[in-house]
């Protein structure tokens, strides 16, 4: 949260997108059966949101910590020397309409994924700004560009929106000029204030969004301008580097000017970038490695035919049941040990099974079929080539993966940020050149 001189224009940064991708593919594993291991801790859900309404079937979330938001504005108040209950409520009122400008905003991305049949998970709002989680991982760079422009458009439409409501307070004020509206502005005091603040702050929630800088949605949008001329990775890479040299830039502003909140959305943007960035190296990587190296044969899955224990060998867990080499159905570990309580021993494999069949083909890619899991909430695939089982491949088994491949690129990957920035400017220079 920006603060801009005194105690009433708030700028909120929405970081909309920091955790738009987290909740995508692999970072979070949404949805994901069994409470299963997240590769990643997931952050967001330390402490759980209050969801105080659905819009088009978009859960509206808070985060706890929103409750600071009252309190950082009697604070602010304090601080300004404006402690009096006409300046608290303008405070409160304007704080409350930011946020749901900041909320509008999300939405706007949410209308526009769900336009093009994009999941959008939950909006949740934080003292930060807000939090759009949608799954464009699988959208097209023209739609990530739709959605990413969806946001701000929104502020714009809203600040044009403002213009002829302030015109007619004016007008009903019998103004004649602009200064009695202005002398209103400074004394932050009256409807028309208020106004004048929200156009304002409106204003600069389009142009703090579109610096072409990750988690904003101008580095989005940047992104989806390069993967017109590059590969994603490298289009990805380039706008990263692009995101810290302009965090570089408002540490340094911040410091000159002395305006902190600058120093600290420089170094949130920095963290930012690099968490995107490091998301769609790994994204990249699971896309280029094919789920058949990865999947367990548990020898060669077990016939419809056996009584349920046999599937019991080898310790509980989702067998594949394949009759003659291809797969027939599933016998799902949960399934199998409610079975085994109710006394149904002598039951066959094939009477209790899901008959349900979901395959992922050896060729596809482990990124794809972790994406097909989420979506269809489970937890173990079987894999087939030439429509024969070639054997199962399991959320532990993306985990394992999952840190296989991280490792490697940490080793792999230059450390510093600077190294980071270099690497970045050097792909530009190549992506450019072609
Ligand atoms: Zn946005």
């Amino acid at each position: 949260m920006i603060r801009e001189d005194k105690a009433t224009v708030v700028a909120t940064v929405s970081p909309g997108d920091c955790a738009r991708f987290a909740g995508d593919g692999i970072m979070g594993i949404p949805g994901w059966p069994h409470g299963g291991a997240s590769p990643d801790h997931d952050w967001s859900r330390g402490m759980r949101a209050f969801t105080i309404g659905r819009v088009q079937g978009i859960a509206i979330n808070v985060h706890p910590t929103f409750a600071l938001v009252p309190l950082l504005v009697v604070w602010n108040q304090r601080q300004a020397g404006e402690w009096d209950a006409a300046a608290l409520l303008f405070g409160m009122v304007l704080t409350g309409l930011v946020f749901g400008c900041v909320l509008l905003h999300e939405l706007g991305h949410g209308a526009m994924a769900l336009q093009f049949g994009i999941r959008v998970h939950d909006i949740t709002l934080w003292p930060m700004g807000g939090v759009a989680r949608i799954e464009t991982a699988a959208a097209t760079p023209k739609v990530e560009w739709l959605v990413a422009m969806a946001g701000p458009a929104v502020n714009v439409a809203i600040a044009i929106a403002l213009v002829p409501v302030i015109t007619l307070y004016g007008l009903a004020r019998g103004y004649t000029s602009l200064s009695p509206l202005m002398d209103e502005v400074v004394a932050a005091d009256g409807p028309g204030a208020l106004l004048v603040y929200l156009l304002i702050v409106n204003l600069l929630l389009v142009g703090f969004n579109l610096l072409p800088a990750f988690p904003m949605d101008g580095g989005r949008i940047l992104r989806a301008w390069l993967t017109a001329v590059t590969d994603r990775d490298t289009a990805t890479r380039v706008a990263v580097a692009i995101g810290q040299v302009i965090a570089g830039g408002l540490i340094v502003a911040g410091l000159v000017t002395g305006q902190y909140s600058l120093i600290l959305v420089g170094i949130f943007v920095i963290f930012a970038a690099r968490s995107e960035g490091r998301v769609v190296r790994l994204e990249t990587a699971m896309r280029r490695l094919s789920v058949g190296q990865f999947a367990l044969w548990d020898s060669g899955g077990i016939d419809p035919s056996r009584p349920l224990p046999h599937a019991l060998r080898g310790g509980p867990r989702d067998v594949v049941v394949t009759e003659e080499g291809r797969v027939v159905g599933m016998l799902w570990r949960g399934q199998l040990l409610r079975a085994m309580r109710d006394g149904l021993e002598s039951r066959s494999v094939g009477e209790v099974m899901d008959r349900e069949v979901v395959t992922a083909d050896a060729r596809d890619s482990v990124f794809d079929v972790q994406r097909l899991m989420v979506r269809l909430d489970r937890w173990a695939i079987p894999v087939v080539e030439d429509g024969l089982y070639r054997g199962v491949f399991t959320g532990e088994r993306f985990i394992h993966v999952y840190r296989q491949v991280e490792m490697g690129q940490n080793r792999s990957g230059p450390a510093s940020v600077f190294a980071q920035v270099g690497q970045g400017l050097s792909d530009m220079l190549r992506a450019f050149g072609r």
